[in-house]
């Protein structure tokens, strides 16, 4: 992976803000509720490691990722907490979260038989059992089927330390189906005798609107890096989310076009009179929908309209006048009393903050204030 250390185009993070919004959070829970980071996808874009050492730092007692590997990384890295892996991890690799003490998820009896089938593991395997109870992904959907997994959970094999399940809707004003959810929720846990250490069900839209709910653990992801879970939909928060991420760069040139002149590919955008036009390097291979056109950017205090196509590694704005290069381009963040959040451009890209965030391309330099 090659990133650009010598470009201008960055990603600063600011730690502090990830540290504000884990401590907000952390206000608003029961002192008995632990929380887990979710670093998964690079940190949400954001750089695994240093964003799970800020919000251990911060309060939170354990890390959640998606995949194997990125529990390995963190181990790698020294980070000696709990760590789930949310995702189903194959049986034929599971002794190496063993050996690690990385906890993983299961969705299914036959999971069960196949490590216990095939393990020789001398550690046991931390197991947090998944609930289906509405997201329709992996997890368990059956009340016999949790019985049968709380009985193979007894080997000396596998530790049973979790339980959980996702809400699908937790991020919308309506209710009905969250508390199916719910319902199906005490259901499924209900089968067993004996609950595990973990019982959690809270993402970051469940711990900021259904805090009564929220089990004795929570896997805070998006509002940690403070972007409402919601978008647009729900802006009323138990707190100020802080965005930690900004996206910037320098106009690398600039020109004045004529009436008549044409910009990018296809020439699809034609100037109708004399403009200044700055390009900008940041293109949808760093991550930069290439959809944005007609979007924009800010310069000098003032959004600037994104022209014409936007390329692989580039783009180009309209100016109001000339700007000279090296002049700062704020893509997503603040300048003055204007802000871009990654909320808006999803809006206009027809996705999520997630999907914005995520991805960020490698090659954009991470910097950490
Ligand atoms: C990604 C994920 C989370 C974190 O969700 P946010 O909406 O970012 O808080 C929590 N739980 C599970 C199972 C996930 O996959």
């Amino acid at each position: 992976m090659v990133i650009g250390k010598n470009r201008e185009t960055k990603l600063i993070v600011d730690l502090a803000a990830i540290t504000h919004n884990i401590q907000h959070e952390r206000q608003i829970l029961a002192e008995s509720v632990e929380m887990f980071a979710v670093v998964k996808a690079n940190g949400y874009g954001h750089g695994i490691l240093t964003v799970a050492k800020t919000a251990l730092n911060a309060g939170a007692t354990g890390l959640c990722v998606a995949i194997l590997d990125e529990a390995l990384a963190l181990r790698e890295a020294g980070i000696a907490v709990p760590i789930l892996v949310l995702g189903i991890t194959s049986p034929a690799v599971a002794e190496i979260a063993a050996k690690a003490k990385i906890s993983l998820t299961v969705g299914s009896v036959e999971w069960l038989k196949e490590y216990e089938h095939q393990s020789n593991a001398t550690e046991p395997l931390n197991v947090h059992l998944g609930m289906d109870t509405g997201m329709g992904r992996i997890g368990f959907r059956d009340v016999e089927e949790v019985k049968t997994a709380e009985q193979i959970l007894k080997s000396d094999i596998f530790n049973f330390e979790g339980v959980f399940t996702h809400f699908a809707t937790a991020d919308q004003q309506d209710a009905e189906y969250f508390d199916q959810q719910f319902e199906a929720w005490y259901q499924l846990t209900g089968a067993l005798t004996d609950l595990p250490k973990y019982v959690h069900v809270a993402n970051s839209a469940t711990s900021l609107w259904h805090l009564p709910v929220t089990g004795n653990m929570i896997r805070l992801g998006i509002a940690m890096y403070g972007l409402n879970p919601s978008g647009l939909a729900i802006k009323d928060l138990p707190y100020e989310l802080e965005p930690a991420a900004e996206l910037v760069t320098k106009l690398d040139f600039v020109k004045q076009i004529q009436a008549g002149n044409s910009v990018s590919y296809g020439a699809a955008y034609t100037a109708k009179n004399d403009e200044w036009i700055g390009t900008v390097p940041v293109g949808y291979a760093d991550g930069y929908p290439r959809c944005m056109t007609g979007f924009y950017v800010l310069i000098d205090g003032q959004r600037c309209e994104i022209i014409g196509r936007i390329c692989m590694d580039q783009m180009m704005i309209r100016l109001p006048k000339q700007y000279s290069i090296g002049t700062k381009v704020t893509l997503i963040g603040f300048q003055g009393d204007q802000q871009i959040g990654a909320t808006e451009i999803a809006e206009y890209a027809g996705t999520i903050n997630y999907e914005i965030m995520t991805s960020i391309a490698e090659r954009v330099e991470r910097i950490y204030k």
